[in-house]
């Protein structure tokens, strides 16, 4: 860094600054943002691999702010764990998704669930068990409905307490999955301890199949295990039909990804569903 020269040093100062200006304004937007109905959600089907049947749909949350514009989850979404504000954000989410899953069930019987992202941050607050089952039983659905998606790495930062929660909210009926898995080092057998139902294997081993080798036998690997363990299968961010074959000659049950379809708004997903019902 040292041979870097004074201008540089100047130019990483100011982007330092700009980052952290740009984030204190994404904060300010935040927080008038629920009341101000800036939220809403897309749902992204997952899919049968080999039937290519529809089965379930992710829910991701979108911002449109007034002050900033589109702002992209990746974005505020940290800010937000960091301030506490995703657990009103993560609390809207659960609610609208579940809304949004009672229309699409009417319209398709064969669903099997929503997939809902969770942040660690949710998990830890002693309300949180309460609040989603409270929502649960307001839209008459069953929790086993309810698919909660929680990242490798929470599931990695063991402790009692979180194995805990996850166990009150099984003995509950909610079924579990782990996000971006192969990202966090945690191994399957360790993976065994969590009342966990489904693996997704992260769009970033997909990504590289079926050309790289060591992609190749990352998602081999990945998919053999965890089947064998009893855990369902969905590899994420399929784009290509030769990633596709590659995961059905492997088995691997369910796919997401841009190429069977993109995030939906609520409507095209009523759409969609009507057209492959
Ligand atoms: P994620 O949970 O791994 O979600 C998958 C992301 O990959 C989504 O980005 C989705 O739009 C994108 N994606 C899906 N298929 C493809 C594909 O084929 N190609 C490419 N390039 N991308 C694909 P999105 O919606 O921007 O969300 C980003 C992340 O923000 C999510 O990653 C998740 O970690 C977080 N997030 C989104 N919604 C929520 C939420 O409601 N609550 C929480 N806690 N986190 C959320
Ligand atoms: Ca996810
Ligand atoms: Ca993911
Ligand atoms: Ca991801």
């Amino acid at each position: 860094a040292k041979k870097l020269g004074k201008n540089n040093y100047q130019f990483y100062d100011e982007k330092l600054s700009l980052d952290v200006h740009a984030q204190l304004k994404i904060e300010q937007s935040l927080k008038s943002a629920i009341l101000d109905n800036e939220f809403y959600l897309n749902y992204q089907p997952q899919y049968n691999i080999k039937t290519k049947e529809v089965t379930s749909f992710e829910a991701l949350v979108r911002w449109q702010s007034k002050e900033l514009g589109y702002v992209r989850p990746d974005k505020f979404i940290p800010i937000a764990e960091d301030n506490g504000m995703i657990y009103e954000i993560g609390k809207f989410v659960f609610e609208q998704a579940c809304e949004a899953f009672v229309e699409f069930k009417k319209i398709n019987k064969n669903l099997k669930y929503i997939a809902i992202n969770i942040s660690s941050v949710q998990f830890k607050d002693k309300n949180f068990v309460n609040d989603i089952f409270y929502i649960v039983c307001k839209y008459n659905l069953k929790p086993s409905e309810i698919e909660l998606e929680v990242t490798e790495r929470y599931v990695m930062e063991y402790s009692q307490s979180n194995l805990n929660t996850m166990d009150e909210l099984r003995d509950l009926g909610f079924r579990f999955s782990i996000d971006d898995f192969g990202t966090g080092y945690s191994s399957m057998g360790y993976l065994t301890k969590f009342p966990i139902d489904i693996i997704k294997v992260d769009k970033s081993f997909i990504d590289g199949t079926p050309n790289d080798n060591n992609n190749v036998q990352i998602v081999k690997a990945i998919v053999v295990l965890s089947k064998s363990l009893g855990f369902s299968v969905v590899a994420e961010g399929i784009e290509y039909k030769e990633q596709e074959e590659f995961l059905q000659s492997l088995n691997c049950d369910f796919g997401q990804g841009y190429l069977f379809s993109k995030p939906l708004s609520f409507d095209d997903t009523l759409t969609i569903l009507e057209k492959k019902n």
